[in-house]
């Protein structure tokens, strides 16, 4: 019996703990599949090419932003990211679940879309993750001890315009208690699951 697929949006600002939720929802439901996503920044300690990201020379993202490869992309923090319709469509024709991990200006080009496309309108869900408060959010950042004081301060300027967008969403997760959020978030993708467009419709004819 055919499927239909779910593309997901998450959001949130950087060191809201996206990846950690991700990760911790992807154990308990394995089948939802991560997209890669194409950037031009350096890969962190232990971020391998093509798990966290296709890291690629400025050159080699705008070639493919050229050939039309990108499904959104944009400028994040001073570097160029984007998520590869190779990712993306095919895997949600075949019913699967796809998490896109992008910032707020990738979300709005996806909404977009989604109004000329009937398969990304029947599949787009867009979830943010916001922090508790805002030292939280600073102190999480600077723990993880992955960016320069200049991108930090990219970072932390960032985070409240993109909380600010958030009825752009259709779910908010706070990331407090990290228990809790991950409980949280699973059982937003469990309601996804159960939404009247996933229904097939020959079960009810
Ligand atoms: P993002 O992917 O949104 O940039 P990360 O998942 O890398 O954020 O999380 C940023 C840092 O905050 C990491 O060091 C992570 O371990 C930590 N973290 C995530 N969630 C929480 C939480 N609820 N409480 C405290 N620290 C957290
Ligand atoms: P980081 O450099 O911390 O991995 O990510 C920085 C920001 O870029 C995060 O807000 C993340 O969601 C966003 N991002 C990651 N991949 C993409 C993408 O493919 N497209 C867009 N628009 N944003 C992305």
């Amino acid at each position: 019996m055919k499927k239909n697929g779910n593309l997901i949006v998450i959001s949130g600002p950087s060191g809201v703990g996206k990846s950690t939720l991700v990760k911790r929802a992807m154990e308990v439901l394995p089948d939802l599949c991560f997209s890669v996503s194409c950037t031009t920044r350096s890969p962190r300690p232990g971020e391998e090419h093509g798990k966290a990201y296709y890291f690629l020379s400025h050159e080699e993202f705008a070639e493919r932003v050229e050939r039309g490869e990108f499904l959104e992309h944009a400028g994040v923090f001073a570097n160029r990211y984007g998520t590869l319709k190779s990712e993306v469509i095919n895997r949600i024709e075949r019913g699967e679940e796809v998490i896109l991990d992008i910032d707020v200006q990738g979300a709005r080009q996806i909404r977009q879309a989604a109004e000329n496309d009937p398969v990304i309108r029947n599949a787009a869900q867009f979830i943010l993750i916001a922090p508790p408060d805002m030292p939280s959010l600073a102190g999480r950042l600077r723990n993880r001890n992955t960016e320069s004081e200049e991108q930090l301060k990219l970072r932390i300027d960032a985070a409240a315009n993109e909380l600010k967008n958030y009825r752009l969403y259709d779910f908010i997760v706070v990331n407090d208690d990290l228990d809790k959020a991950a409980d949280d978030l699973i059982s937003v993708f469990k309601a996804i699951r159960l939404r009247t467009a996933n229904i097939q419709e020959e079960l009810f004819q």
